[in-house]
């Protein structure tokens, strides 16, 4: 059986290698110059340079963390920013001990809003902080008690891959056909039994529902010798129009020598942006609705990632999601 797989991101590129070990024909098509889609990180001298954001694996899950580690090694990297807030630097996700050493004090529910949440996320979102479901900003950090939480509190694995991303799908690539910087349809030329579509759903459907909202980013990178006190600081503030500033050199903590310190500024999607983040909330929501029930019909497409779900991912559960699909294919 052959599969055409269309973006060589996380979800193709696990899709491939299941199908491949199951004794399948595979074949990726992928539009950009490289593989990895968004969890692409560039080996400058030995520093791994995430290049559309900062990538922290995370997850509970025993099985996938037990494929990929079929393919890497890893080093531990928690994830604790510096909220830089109208108040005061305070350790993040939010918790009353590690405020009282910043602050000298602690946050009640509304000044935890107000100083950590608000501005990050009328930045992050551009519209007004009022206008952002409940659902989304009454979430209760569930840290407030701890002692030093991580962002992914409780998890079990939190780390990077030793040699990089780009090294460990590398690996995971062995064997497979992948064709770089593809035309947008280019996949379809080739002959096949079924096509694993990771691109954006409604590309897929010719926009025939209207374009599905999303927000971009653009990078600002700075090489420097000198290492930031963390990995990421938080602009809970509208002073500086970056959410997040980070340095590279926590991904490959052997490298010496200059890093580069990376501020991450959210815009809205013009043409030529990488859709980066889906909006949860409003007509998109609606619109993929509709997409969706075209999906369910197409017999020979199987849609998978964060494109064609039209919904944010993290890792370990795109690689899940595929699991589920595949793990047990018969041929
Ligand atoms: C800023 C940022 C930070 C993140 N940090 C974390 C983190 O710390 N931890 C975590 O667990 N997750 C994180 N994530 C989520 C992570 O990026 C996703 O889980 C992952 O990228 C999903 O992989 P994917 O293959 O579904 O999508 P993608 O990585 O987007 O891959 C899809 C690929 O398909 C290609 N493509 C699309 N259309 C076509 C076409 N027509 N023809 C050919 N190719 C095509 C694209 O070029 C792309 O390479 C983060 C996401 C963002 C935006």
């Amino acid at each position: 059986m052959k599969f055409v797989i269309v973006g060589c991101g996380l979800s193709g590129i696990t899709s491939a290698r299941l199908l491949k070990d199951q004794g399948c024909e595979v074949k990726i098509f992928e539009s950009r110059n490289h593989i990895g889609g968004n969890c692409h990180d560039v080996d400058i001298e030995g520093l791994h340079f995430h290049k559309y954001g900062p990538h922290i694996f995370h997850t509970d899950d025993e099985e996938v963390f037990e494929f990929l580690s079929r393919y890497t090694e890893w080093i531990d990297l928690e994830y604790k920013p510096i909220g830089r807030t109208q108040i005061g630097d305070i350790p993040l996700p939010y918790h009353d001990k590690g405020c009282e050493a910043a602050i000298g004090r602690t946050l009640d529910q509304e000044e935890i809003k107000k100083y950590i949440f608000k501005d990050y996320s009328e930045k992050q979102w551009e519209v007004d902080f009022e206008q952002i479901p409940k659902t989304i900003t009454n979430r209760i950090p569930k840290t407030k008690e701890s002692e030093s939480p991580t962002w992914f509190e409780g998890q079990k694995h939190q780390c990077v891959p030793k040699e990089g991303y780009t090294k460990m799908f590398e690996r995971m690539l062995d064997g497979i056909e992948v064709v770089l910087n593809a035309g947008q349809e280019e996949w379809k030329q080739e002959v096949c039994d079924k096509v694993i579509y990771t691109g954006r759903i409604d590309q897929y459907f010719n926009f025939c529902f209207g374009e599905l909202p999303y927000r971009s980013l653009r990078f600002e990178n700075y090489p420097t010798m000198d290492k930031q006190d963390v990995l990421v600081y938080n602009e809970c503030n509208k002073e500086n129009e970056w959410t997040r500033q980070y340095d590279h050199s926590y991904f490959s903590p052997n490298h010496s020598g200059e890093t580069i310190i990376t501020r991450e500024y959210p815009k809205s999607m013009e043409e030529g942006d990488i859709p980066f983040y889906p909006i949860p909330w409003g007509e998109g929501q609606d619109m993929y609705l509709k997409y969706e029930e075209l999906a369910q019909k197409e017999q020979s497409t199987i849609f998978l990632g964060r494109l064609a779900k039209y919904k944010y991912l993290d890792m370990w559960v795109a690689v899940k999601h595929v699991f589920l699909k595949f793990r047990r294919f018969s041929v």
